[in-house]
């Protein structure tokens, strides 16, 4: 069971082979029983799982199921749940019960999707190694001194550890693609607009966007099925005819353009990526696609351009946390301000106010000019970069991360050596394009590699078509982590 595709659970639920109760029994199990090794999760109440499944059986039963039905999907703890303790990963959430559902949660529960649970990460999504969360951190599935990444790292690893089938992120600079990559499944950051926020706790507003994480891209295609959908409150939730994306996914690939930016395939990418990403370019030209170099200059200000616009918007989105109106209150205080003071100092980690301090300071009078403004423009550069290598190919390959996994504790004494984790990942994010990341490859100590793919906007269908073919042709997505492999 816990090695099925998602069509294979749903065709086997629907011909009642299984029914939901059993195979979310079955996944509340491994959770009990792994979990420990790895944390990726924070939240779970089988009781209120369990019932959902007990509904979706009853659905089936009926004849009314859609894909979807039956099916337990664990959530990344950003996504309000109606009932659900919501975290962000953090202590100012730590006994939050969300009132209402996001969009997302309500179109799975809509589907008749089960919610597994919900999981951990980086705190209020600012990390790329799953160690900033106030509930620890998350251990990778494949060497668990390892980081699975971030800020996604729960659900990267939920999947990665057979925990859940699938599971839902969210990407403001790769937290989607990143995690996959250094876990070894497949995840999807769609054109940013193209799934609701409603819902989903904001970190950096106009770069956050929700995608799913699976084993497989047809997994992937089934769950943007149902997550993306116009949403009026969501005002740049986009308004465009219902997309299905599965419905191209097995076109062959030849005559396809494939966009190798120079800028990406520079120094500093580990051996064992640069060995594995060029197999997988290979492959590629052997299913008839063809490869053309293209130029990305801007690339070297993204990472600059992005610590200015995100922290900017997340000083704001953050005032939020107060202690007046929801989460955590200081215990003791003299008076109003020194309430706001010592609940915003104990309530939130270190780079969280690391963040806060930066977006306050660029946006402050004086350096506004000089710095957030400035970035905007960069990130106006980054858009016509893409859009000029556009017009030469249809999707653009690299990397998703420059290393493998990389050891807990490594990276957290230096800000800019974590930032640069995200280095081939968050200009996708500043120009609003959709990226994906797939299994590869192994490196010699047997961590998984990322493949990177970016598409124009909207053009998810065709990116989804071209990681199918690969998986169709290679195994690497099908490779299980040691805790997914054992039986219990
Ligand atoms: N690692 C990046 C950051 O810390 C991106 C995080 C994300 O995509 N949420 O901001």
């Amino acid at each position: 069971m816990i090695d099925s595709s998602l069509k294979q659970l749903s065709a086997d639920l629907a011909a009642r082979k299984i029914s939901s109760v059993e195979l979310t029994r079955a996944y509340l199990d491994r959770i009990e029983s792994n979990n420990a090794a790895i944390n990726a999760f924070i939240t779970i109440d089988p009781d209120a799982s369990l019932r959902q499944a007990q509904a979706a059986d009853k659905r089936i039963a009926r004849g009314d199921a859609q894909p979807l039905t039956g099916i337990p999907v664990a959530h990344k703890d950003i996504w309000c749940a109606k009932g659900w303790r919501t975290t962000c990963g953090s202590r100012m959430l730590e006994n939050f019960r969300s009132p209402y559902d996001a969009h997302v949660i309500e179109r799975f529960n809509a589907a008749g999707a089960v919610i597994l649970g919900k999981t951990n990460m980086d705190e209020f999504a600012m990390g790329s190694s799953n160690e900033n969360s106030w509930f620890g951190p998350v251990k990778n599935p494949w060497d668990t001194e390892y980081v699975p990444g971030g800020s996604s790292g729960g659900s990267a690893a939920a999947v990665a550890a057979a925990l859940a089938p699938a599971a839902t992120g969210t990407d403001t600079g790769g937290s989607i693609r990143q995690p996959a990559a250094l876990c070894g499944v497949s995840g999807l950051k769609p054109t940013y607009g193209v799934v609701s926020r409603y819902g989903m706790i904001a970190f950096a507003s106009s770069l956050d966007q929700g995608g799913p994480l699976a084993r497989s891209s047809e997994d992937l295609a089934l769950l943007l099925d149902t997550m993306a959908g116009f949403d009026a409150r969501d005002s740049t939730s986009l308004e465009r005819p219902p997309e299905a994306y599965t419905r191209r996914l097995d076109e062959p690939l030849a005559g396809l353009r494939i966009g190798l930016p120079k800028e990406y395939f520079g120094e500093g990418i580990s051996a064992d990526v640069r060995k594995s990403v060029e197999d997988a370019i290979d492959e590629y030209r052997k299913l008839g696609a063809t490869t053309v170099d293209i130029r990305l200059p801007a690339s070297d200000l993204s990472v600059p351009a992005y610590y200015v616009i995100a922290p900017a918007e997340a000083s704001s989105n953050l005032a939020r946390y107060d202690g007046v109106r929801y989460g955590y209150r200081a215990e003791s205080y003299d008076n109003l301000l020194d309430m706001y003071c010592k609940t915003r100092a104990q309530g939130f980690g270190s780079e969280v106010k690391r963040r806060i301090l930066v977006g306050t300071y660029v946006l402050s009078h004086g350096y506004y000019d000089a710095y957030y403004l400035q970035a905007q423009r960069i990130r106006r550069l980054i858009a016509r970069d893409f859009a000029q290598a556009f017009e030469q190919c249809d999707v653009i390959v690299s990397p998703t991360s420059p290393s493998t996994a990389f050891r807990i504790g490594e990276r957290t004494a230096d800000p800019v050596k974590m930032y640069l984790s995200d280095i081939f990942t968050i200009a996708a994010n500043l120009a609003g394009l959709p990226g994906m990341s797939i299994p590869c490859g192994l490196d010699a100590a047997g961590l998984p590699v990322g493949l990177q793919i970016i598409g124009n906007y909207f053009t998810e269908t065709r990116m989804l078509n071209v990681a199918n073919v690969y998986q169709k042709q290679t195994d690497w997505h099908l490779r299980r982590s040691p805790i997914a492999s054992n039986s219990s």
